[in-house]
């Protein structure tokens, strides 16, 4: 450690890689926490670095690691919230910052720390939201030591910190309550596992694992245990047409868009005599039902998963799950996992928006998927869903013992595997909390002034009918977004133009005089249709996507654009945006096939909406130099900053190994959205942002500094966009956005982003 302070601001703050290094490369958290000592005190270039943490069933702050204290003090300091400066730094919330600490009458002496050679003295809280979770200190020997700057860079570390603080003290609380039992390698593993929220919430239910391979068929069950009637075979097919058909009804009450299709393929093989028929043949031979039931259904699951199109070989996961109902309805005694996925977390491979919308419609409470990336479409869906999801890559998950508890804590991006009762009751406590605050803090939703009063628009993005509601219930300006792929990717064919318009009709109606933008299909890359057979390509991302689908299958276009036009008859504020604009011929060639539907509409007589505003949405890099010519054309621009980062990066947005690589604070990626917003404002075009980006409230202030004036987030974010909004004034922004457009690298640009007050 050195004694002089020999620093460069961003030097006080911790890079990724170092954080990275921290939490991955600490083989336990003893030594995590260490780590985490040693490096503050580094950063700070101070001789003592402590972390205090906040034990709850004692109530009291522990020592937890130290260096330049007496290492044997850890665990053996303890005070109360509110006692000594630690404690008061607790209570209070706020940093201490003392030049001679043992001055204070707060000071409280501890003869085990060994501290008496160390004056300067700077504790801040760790918290996360309104939970406090402990303190982080450093000491110098010198007095007067530390000063404002580092009373800043304590604040970021620790808020860098918290989320793994947070994780780690969950794991000490862990470790003191459950004793792994003898042989549980797999459990023992899997105990606490960090993965990546997808969408947020928490979940506390036992585990499901999807697996696809048949082995779920109720293979561990004797004979003995199913009946033996063909009678009883036939009664136990209707039992499960019947569940098909309610839970068919659910969803339908809950997804309207999806009414009556979703489990189609399972009606439709209960239907097929081969199916049933070739079962009850066995059965009639002598072989035992259930065996029958394996038999059959392994064989078909087989011929499907070898067939050579996507849609067929999805059909496998739809028959293994048809006949583990079918199984479950034939056991003598009522089976516990009738519904073998409601009421649990369910952990899977891989799943398709088809799945999920199965999976919402039994009521599942949590997903964890073991690939897959946060601003994927099964994402956004789930979040639509309000389905708690993490994405977490290990594989090892899938083999978890059907049954086991988990936690998960969506927020975090955290996964408990049988969590102990300490952690639970924190988890419920604060899940309760935050229902509550939620409850009484919901502010009316009306209009969002800057706090120097600047007007901002905010809209809904909005994939399900059911999110209406809510976006309604908060009172938003309209829709900025309505994704269309939902109807087409939950089919087994192509919507037709009746079936497209009584959505949009219903989007429309419900809206009334508020704007509503739908967005035409934007299918490809991930969203593949699989009954599309030949839309099969090496690199989807990069492929027969989005508009260029839609210009390419030039009926597929004309039909949704006759259903938006149809819809918005009437409609005061009728948009339409066009996905992933390359060129303005591109953009032309939309506008011409709206014409051409309208001219059709209007020969059939048929009523429809006769002047749409027509949008680009700007999310390819390849129109940044085209941007003030498209801008003359287009009405509006509207900033798909997912697909972008995507496409200006080169990473997959959907890939977790890559995940690092997704910036959204790459310099290029802040200045193409500033030249985005110029030519938007130059050419007096309104331009909105409706990727993720959007609403994270570090991107907020610059987005408004910027000078974009219009935000299209989730329904969910909405509140907490307007929180960040309205306490920003215009001018701190500019100069916030200003400084960041000015800084040539990542991590100078992640610094500003940690502490915008110090450029405010
Ligand atoms: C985007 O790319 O940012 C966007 C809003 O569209 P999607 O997420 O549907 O690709
Ligand atoms: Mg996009």
């Amino acid at each position: 450690m050195m004694t002089s302070k020999n620093r460069d601001h961003l030097n006080l703050l911790c890079d990724i890689g170092e954080l990275a290094n921290l939490i991955i490369g600490s083989t336990d958290i003893q030594g995590f926490l260490q780590q985490t000592v040693e490096m503050v005190a580094r950063h700070l270039n101070a001789y003592v670095g402590s972390i205090y943490l906040y034990d709850d069933t004692t109530r009291d702050l522990v020592l937890k690691a130290t260096v330049g204290l007496n290492p044997s003090a850890v665990g053996r300091i303890r005070m109360k919230s509110g006692e000594g400066l630690v404690g008061k730094t607790f209570e209070s919330r706020q940093p201490i910052c003392e030049a001679r600490a043992s001055g204070h009458p707060d000071f409280k002496y501890f003869k085990e720390a060994g501290e008496d050679p160390f004056e300067s003295f700077l504790a801040v809280p760790i918290q996360r939201g309104k939970e406090k979770i402990g303190v982080l200190v450093v000491q110098h020997e010198h007095a007067g030591y530390f000063d404002e700057i580092d009373v800043m860079a304590m604040r970021a570390i620790a808020s860098q910190l918290t989320g793994a603080i947070e994780n780690a003290r969950l794991m000490i609380d862990q470790n003191r309550q459950t004793v792994p039992a003898r042989g549980d390698d797999l459990l023992e593993r899997l105990r606490f596992i960090k993965g990546k929220t997808a969408s947020g919430g928490f979940a506390h239910a036992p585990v499901t694992v999807l697996k696809a391979d048949g082995e779920s068929l109720l293979s561990d069950r004797p004979d003995s245990e199913f009946v033996s009637a063909p009678q009883d075979f036939l009664k136990a097919v209707e039992a499960t047409k019947q569940q098909l058909t309610d839970l068919q009804d659910r969803l339908a009450q809950r997804l309207p868009e999806s009414a009556s299709l979703i489990f189609e393929a399972h009606f439709m093989i209960l239907k097929d005599a081969r199916f049933v028929d070739a079962m009850l043949t066995k059965i009639e031979q002598g072989v035992s039902v259930s065996k029958a039931v394996r038999d059959v259904a392994g064989h078909y699951m087989a011929l499907f998963s070898s067939a050579p199109s996507a849609y067929l070989k999805e059909k496998a996961q739809d028959i293994e799950d048809l006949a583990r109902r079918l199984l479950n309805n034939l056991c003598k005694e009522a089976s516990e996992d009738t519904d073998h996925a409601e009421g649990r977390i369910v952990i899977a491979r891989q799943l398709l928006p088809s799945d999920l919308l199965k999976l919402a419609s039994e009521d599942v409470k949590g997903i964890v998927l073991v690939s897959g990336g946060v601003t994927s479409h099964v994402a956004i869906i789930a979040r639509s869903l309000k389905l708690p999801m993490v994405i977490a890559e290990r594989i090892d998950l899938l083999e978890l013992p059907d049954g086991t508890p988990m936690l998960l804590d969506a927020d975090m991006g955290s996964i408990h595997t049988r969590p102990s009762e300490t952690i639970i009751q924190r988890f419920e406590i604060r899940n309760q909390t935050q229902k509550a605050e939620k409850k009484a803090t919901r502010p009316i939703f009306a209009q969002t002034r800057t706090r120097d009063g600047e007007s901002v628009k905010l809209l809904a993005n909005i994939n399900l009918l059911s999110e209406i509601k809510l976006a309604k219930d908060l009172n938003v300006e309209g829709i900025g977004l309505y994704r269309t792929e939902f109807p087409f990717l939950v089919r087994s064919n192509l919507p037709s133009e009746e079936e497209q318009y009584l959505v949009y009709k219903r989007l429309c109606d419900e809206m009334g005089d508020r704007e509503v933008t739908i967005r035409t299909l934007d299918i490809g890359g991930e969203k593949l249709l699989p009954y599309l057979e030949g839309t099969k390509e090496a690199n989807p991302e990069l492929g027969l996507r989005s508009i260029r689908f839609s210009l390419h299958h030039r009926k597929v276009f004309l039909q949704q654009l006759r259903a938006i036009l149809r819809a918005g008859a009437g409609a005061e504020n009728l948009k339409i945006v066009f996905p992933m604009i390359s060129a303005l011929d591109e953009f032309r060639q939309a506008r011409h096939a709206v014409e051409e539907a309208m001219v059709d509409l209007a020969r059939q007589n048929l009523p429809f909406h006769p002047a749409p505003a027509l949008g680009a949405m700007i999310e390819l890099p390849a129109v940044l130099d085209i941007i003030h010519e498209l801008a003359k054309e287009a009405a509006f621009f509207s900033i798909g900053t997912n697909d972008l980062i995507q496409y200006m990066l080169a990473v997959d947005r959907t890939n977790e190994r890559v995940a690092a690589y997704y910036q959204p604070y790459h310099p290029s990626i802040l200045r193409s959205l500033h030249r985005i917003i110029l030519a938007a404002v130059k050419a007096e075009i309104e331009v909105t942002v409706c990727g993720e980006m959007g609403h994270e409230p570090e991107f907020i202030p610059f987005f408004i500094g910027a000078g974009l004036r219009t935000f299209s987030v989730d329904p969910h974010f909405l509140r907490s966009v307007q929180e960040t909004i309205v306490d920003l004034s215009v001018s701190d922004a500019s100069a916030y956005a200003r400084a960041l457009l000015a800084e040539p690298t990542l991590a100078g640009i992640q610094a500003l982003l940690r502490s915008p007050k110090k450029v405010a």
